[in-house]
C-alpha cells in the first residue's frame, strides 16, 4: 500500500530485526498476506512505514516512524507466535525514511531474485540475524528497489 511517501521528522526512528518463521511452509504465503493486511491498517494509523523480507525460513523487517510507535509495534510483533528468536539488528534515530513508499510491503524472494543474493554473497547461507546494521539496511533497500521495479513493470 503506497503512503504517498510520508516524509520523516526529527523524531523518526528505524528498527530492523531478523526472526525465524514458525509457519508451515505451505502456509507462508497466506500468513504473510494476513500479516501485511493487518500491518497496513495499523502502521498507517501509527505513521509507520517499512518493508518485510520473507526468505528461507526467515523474516527481516524494517520499521520506521515515531520512536514510541515503532517500539510499541515491535513489542506487539515480538509476541506473535508466527515467528521466534527476533533479534534487533539496528534501532535508533534515522535522518529520513528509506521505506517511505509503503506502510508495509512484503517480498518473498523468488529464484528471479537470486542475482541479488549472489551480489550480496548471501545465497549459499542466508543468516540475516548475523547481518551488520549496514548490511541489513543495504539488503532491504535493494529488495525495495526490486519490488518497486516489479510493481512498475506490472503497471505497464
Ligand atoms: P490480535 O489480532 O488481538 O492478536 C492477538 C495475538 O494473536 C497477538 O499476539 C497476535 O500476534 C496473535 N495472532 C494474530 N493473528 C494470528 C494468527 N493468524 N496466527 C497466530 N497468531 C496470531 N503488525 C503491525 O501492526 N505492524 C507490522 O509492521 C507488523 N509486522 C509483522 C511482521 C511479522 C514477521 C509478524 C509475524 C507479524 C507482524 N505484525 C505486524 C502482526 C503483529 O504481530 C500483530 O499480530 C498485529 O499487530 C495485531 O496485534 P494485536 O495484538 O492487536 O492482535
Amino acid at each position: 500500500m503506497s503512503t504517498g511517501a510520508i516524509s520523516g521528522s526529527r523524531t523518526l526512528h528505524r528498527l530492523i530485526y531478523a526472526s525465524r518463521q514458525r509457519i508451515p511452509a505451505a502456509e507462508v504465503d497466506e500468513a504473510v498476506g494476513q500479516i501485511v493486511q493487518v500491518s497496513i491498517r495499523n502502521n498507517r494509523e501509527d505513521a509507520i512505514t517499512g518493508l518485510l523480507l520473507v526468505h528461507a525460513g526467515w523474516f527481516l523487517q524494517a520499521l520506521e516512524g515515531p520512536a514510541e510507535a515503532v517500539l510499541t509495534t515491535y513489542g506487539r510483533i515480538c509476541n506473535d507466535p508466527r515467528h521466534s528468536e527476533a533479534k534487533v539488528l539496528q534501532a535508533g534515530p534515522a535522518e529520513g525514511r528509506q521505506f517511505g513508499d509503503w506502510n508495509m510491503c512484503a517480498r518473498r524472494m523468488s529464484p528471479a531474485d537470486d542475482a541479488l543474493l549472489d551480489a550480496l554473497a548471501m545465497r549459499a547461507s542466508f543468516e540475516p540475524n548475523l547481518l551488520t546494521p549496514r548490511a541489513a539496511l543495504r539488503l532491504l533497500t535493494a529488495v525495495q528497489d526490486i519490488q518497486t521495479r516489479t510493481q512498475l513493470q506490472a503497471l505497464r
